[in-house]
């Protein structure tokens, strides 16, 4: 979530799985100003999200490539797409419809259980330390994001993974939502595990039941006392958040997984898998093919509907 909860890095990762290799491309989709694309780029490059690609030493022809990890992102992309889809879409209809190659059908892929392809909720896992538990620290940065990054969000088209990151994309409104799937519900026991300030816990607080993330429900009165719950849309998050995990836990953990969950509907411990509800094959990113919802020449767009790259 660090590498996603920046909007412009997002965006520019989104469009790469539309297709974008070359400067120009990122930045006449999505209005970028160039200094921050050559900073973004160059981030990715670093991160091993992106590789660098110079065709030959004398011409100025540069790709930029997704990585094997760059490409991983995609089930994280399908999953927030789908909570986007479902939540977000506010009866415009989805952004975008996905037609899966391997089954030639109309797809909404879903978080299932490697073991036995059905669907994970959060009431059906459990979980328990694995070997990398307590290992890594992640530190949120101390600068809050500024609301002005989250229009940036909706840069260069209509996008439900855009809409799913504006609620989630923050960083301490992830770790909330993530502290609740903890088991987390009060103010003092929030603050005690992230070592939030309380008023930064507050604002997303609110924020996220203003959003439907959550409901407040007094438990205590004089002196009143809330305890925050998280809606049907709020545990709809599960199936993105235990993506991100998968992702982090592969290319991020040196093989030392901080957490092992357990499918409780077949007993096994799974990795959570982003598969097609027609024919429950993994999906991928060079398998998908989208039609688009929207006109995409208001976008500065592609007409014709074809595979993403791989
Ligand atoms: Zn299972
Ligand atoms: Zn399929």
């Amino acid at each position: 979530m660090v590498i996603l909860s920046d909007a412009w890095t997002f965006l520019v990762i989104r469009e790469a799985f539309f297709g974008a290799h070359r400067f120009e491309e990122f930045r006449s989709m999505l209005q970028i100003p160039r200094a921050t694309l050559t900073d973004r780029l160059q981030r990715l490059v670093s991160e091993g999200i992106f590789k660098r690609i110079e065709y030959s030493q004398t011409s100025s022809w540069v790709e930029y490539r997704l990585t094997r990890s760059g490409i991983d992102f995609y089930p994280t992309f399908m999953a927030l797409m789908q909570f986007g889809d479902k939540w977000l879409s506010e009866n415009h209809g989805v952004p975008l419809q996905l037609v899966h190659a391997d089954c030639g059908k109309v797809s909404k892929p879903f978080v299932a259980c490697s073991h036995c392809l059905n669907k994970v909720t959060a009431r059906h896992v459990t979980y328990r330390d694995g070997p990398g538990a307590g290992l890594v620290n992640v530190e949120p940065s101390k600068r809050s994001r500024r609301s002005s990054d989250d229009e940036q969000f909706n840069r260069g088209r209509p996008s439900s993974v855009s809409r799913a990151l504006q609620v989630i994309g923050d960083r301490w409104s992830f770790l909330v939502i993530r502290e609740a799937f903890f088991g987390a519900r009060r103010f003092d026991k929030l603050q005690s595990e992230l070592g939030i300030a309380p008023n930064i816990l507050s604002d997303r607080l609110t924020r996220l039941v203003e959003r439907g993330i959550f409901m407040k429900r007094m438990y205590q009165s004089g002196p009143d006392r809330f305890e925050y719950l998280l809606t049907p849309m709020g545990f709809d998050l599960y199936g993105p958040l235990v993506t991100m995990m998968a992702w982090g836990d592969k290319w991020r953990s040196n093989g030392k997984a901080p957490l092992i969950l357990t499918h409780i509907d077949c007993g096994h411990d799974f990795t959570p898998t982003v598969i097609c509800n027609e024919c429950k094959n993994p999906v991928q990113a060079h398998a998908m093919q989208y039609r688009m919802r929207y006109n995409p020449d208001r976008y500065g767009g592609k007409k014709s509907s074809r595979a993403l790259p791989g």
